[in-house]
């Protein structure tokens, strides 16, 4: 999983995101236990999501805490992917954009 592209998007076909070096290539999840801040104060999340920065994992923003967002919002890493089995899209906070794994 070395590189990200903005997801095909018929409504925005011109759509680019010029945070897409942000990804690091060879990140790694921090944990797989769950959301690291939930663990840590004892809530409780709905889905989670990684940095492709750092490899945080927090919570969605269906989640009570959003520790996610507040990632984004702490360290300004601007990207994430769905940390959820099976599921590999990621999103742009900023350019508030989906993104997919670019195989090229
Ligand atoms: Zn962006
Ligand atoms: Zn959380
Ligand atoms: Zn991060």
């Amino acid at each position: 999983m070395a590189a990200w592209r903005v997801a095909p998007n018929p409504d925005q076909p011109d759509a680019s995101c010029p945070h897409l070096g942000e990804a690091h290539p060879g990140v790694l999840p921090a944990t797989r236990q769950g959301c690291v801040d939930c663990l840590a104060a004892g809530t409780s999340w709905v889905h989670l999501r990684m940095c492709l920065s750092c490899g945080h994992i927090g919570c969605c923003d269906s989640s009570p805490e959003r520790h996610a967002t507040a990632h984004f919002g702490r360290l300004g890493h601007s990207l994430i992917r769905s940390f959820e089995p099976g599921e590999t899209w990621g999103w742009c906070y900023r350019c508030e954009l989906m993104l997919e794994p670019d195989p090229s």
